[in-house]
């Protein structure tokens, strides 16, 4: 089944470890129909902790939701987290090469495709050399974050923040 990692890049000032606040998470994705291939209207929530019963099998999955087009069902499941893998990691900073694309977490998909993803609500992040917690981290516009670092004595921010949807 088509697994795909959600990849998080952006540039960091200051911190580092950008990370959902809450470990149950719910992302709001854009999905597409692989059987009609019709964009679905609304953002879907998937939630780690959310149960949901396929119509065939005993499988279950974060989410099964029906195309609206041609009534097929589809479904989204997260990874089973190890203790090497969590199921949301740590996007890092990294100052020697910029941004670039680290995995945020990974899902099966069966019946549709991810094609966007919009981070909302709260997240966390820490100073790089204070390691003070930013715990109130809200992408207003989806791509820019500002904060003071009064431990450090510097201003913190994330810029530019991007995502992509890779098969994994
Ligand atoms: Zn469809």
């Amino acid at each position: 089944m088509p697994k795909f990692a959600l990849q998080l890049q952006a540039q960091f000032t200051n911190v580092t470890s950008l990370l959902p606040g809450d470990g149950d998470y719910t992302l709001m994705v854009k999905t597409k129909c692989t059987s009609c291939h019709e964009v679905h209207p609304k953002l879907i929530g998937i939630t780690p902790s959310d149960e949901k019963e396929l119509q065939k099998g005993r499988d279950t999955a974060n989410l099964v939701m029906k195309c609206n087009f041609c009534k097929k069902e589809a479904s989204a499941k997260f990874d089973e987290p190890t203790s090497k893998a969590p199921l949301y990691r740590p996007i890092e900073a990294n100052e020697d090469s910029g941004a670039e694309f680290q995995t945020l977490c990974v899902l099966e998909f069966r019946g549709l495709e991810p094609v966007e993803f919009v981070p909302q609500g709260t997240w966390t992040c820490k100073g790089l050399s204070s390691g003070t917690v930013f715990d109130a981290v809200e992408f207003d516009d989806g791509k820019e974050w500002m904060d003071y670092d009064e431990k450090a004595g510097d201003e913190v921010s994330i810029m530019e923040l991007e995502s992509r949807w890779q098969r994994a």
